[in-house]
C-alpha cells in the first residue's frame, strides 16, 4: 500500500469518525475497502493532514500551487453514500440512477446546476441532454474541456413527476435541504479555486442570497464558503431564448463567463472577448 493511499485511508477513517459524530448510524462500503479499512485502523486513526506543516512564503508572482487531489477512499466514500441515499424515499423509489457528478478532482472550476433531468438520470452523468451540450460548448469556449472541470447538480436525484407527465420540475426546498451536503462535501474535497452557478436556485444554495431577482441574480461575485462564486443563466435558460433577445442573454452569460477566466488567470483572447458581439 503506497503512503498517499494509506494517508487517505486514514483520512476515510476520520470522515468515518465525523459522521458517527454527526448522527450517521449506517454506512455501505466495499468489501475491499473495509478490508483496507480495518488493516489501517489498527496503526494511527490520526490524519495526518492535521499536522500543522509550515507554508514557504509566496511572493505575489508565485504561480499558484499544484493542488493535492482528493484521495480516492475520501471521496468513493462521500459517492458510496449518495449512490444509496434513501433520504427522499419518493426519489429513491423512481430515480434509474443518482447522479452524483463527474469531472477531474483537481478541478479549478466547478459548475453546479440544479437538478438532472431525465437524460440524466437514464444516463447517470449530469449535463447530457440538450442543456449539457450547450454548457460542453461554453466549457470549450472558455479553452477548456469537460474532463479538467468538476461538474455536479444541488439534488443528485431526478425530481420525479406523476406519472404519464413529461418535462422536469425543480426540486422542493425539502429535496434541496435533503441532498446538498452532498454538494457541499463535494466542493470541500475538489476546493475548486472558482465555482460557477448555473441558474438561480443553484445560485440561492451556494451564495445564501435569496433575495436577488430573477433578472438580477447573475453576474457579480458571491461566495461560498471562502471560494468565489459567479452565478449565470443556466443552459436550458439559454437554450429557451430566441432572436436577438437570445443573443443578449447569451452575451450576458459569456461574459460570466469570461469574469470567470480573468479570476483563474486563463488566457483570453480578442475573439474570446468579442463572442456574441454584434459588429459595428
Ligand atoms: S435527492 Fe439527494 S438526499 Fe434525496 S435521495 Fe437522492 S441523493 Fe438522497
Amino acid at each position: 500500500m503506497t503512503d498517499a493511499f494509506q494517508q487517505g485511508l486514514r483520512l476515510t477513517i476520520h470522515s468515518l469518525q465525523q459522521m458517527k459524530k454527526d448522527g450517521t448510524t449506517h454506512v455501505r462500503l466495499s468489501t475491499d475497502l473495509l478490508k483496507e479499512l480495518s488493516s489501517v485502523a489498527s496503526t494511527s486513526p490520526v490524519p495526518p493532514a492535521q499536522k500543522a506543516v509550515p507554508s514557504a512564503p509566496r511572493s505575489a508572482a508565485a504561480p499558484v500551487p499544484t493542488k493535492v487531489e482528493p484521495t480516492i477512499p475520501e471521496f468513493e466514500l462521500l459517492k458510496q453514500r449518495a449512490l444509496t441515499c434513501q433520504l427522499c424515499p419518493h426519489l429513491a423509489a423512481t430515480r434509474t440512477h443518482v447522479v452524483f457528478g463527474e469531472g477531474s478532482l483537481s478541478a479549478q472550476l466547478m459548475f453546479v446546476g440544479e437538478a438532472p433531468g431525465i437524460e440524466e438520470d437514464l444516463k447517470g452523468a449530469p449535463f447530457i441532454g440538450r442543456s449539457g451540450q450547450l454548457l460542453t460548448k461554453m466549457i470549450q469556449a472558455m479553452g477548456l474541456s469537460r474532463n479538467q472541470v468538476y461538474i455536479a447538480n444541488v439534488v443528485k436525484c431526478r425530481p420525479h413527476l406523476p406519472q404519464g407527465v413529461t418535462g422536469n420540475r425543480p426540486p422542493t426546498e425539502e429535496e434541496v435541504a435533503h441532498c446538498q451536503p452532498y454538494l457541499f462535501s463535494q466542493i470541500d474535497l475538489i476546493k475548486p479555486q472558482v465555482i460557477v452557478a448555473l441558474g438561480e436556485r443553484a445560485s440561492h444554495v451556494l451564495s445564501g442570497y435569496k433575495n436577488d431577482t430573477s433578472a438580477g441574480f447573475r453576474g457579480s461575485w458571491k461566495e461560498f464558503r471562502g471560494i468565489p462564486l459567479m452565478p449565470t443563466f443556466s443552459p436550458s435558460y439559454l437554450l429557451d431564448q430566441d432572436g436577438p433577445s437570445g443573443i443578449l442573454e447569451k452575451r450576458k452569460a459569456w461574459e460570466d463567463l469570461l469574469a470567470v477566466m480573468e479570476k483563474l488567470r486563463l488566457p483570453i483572447s480578442q475573439k474570446q472577448r468579442s463572442f456574441f458581439l454584434t459588429p459595428s
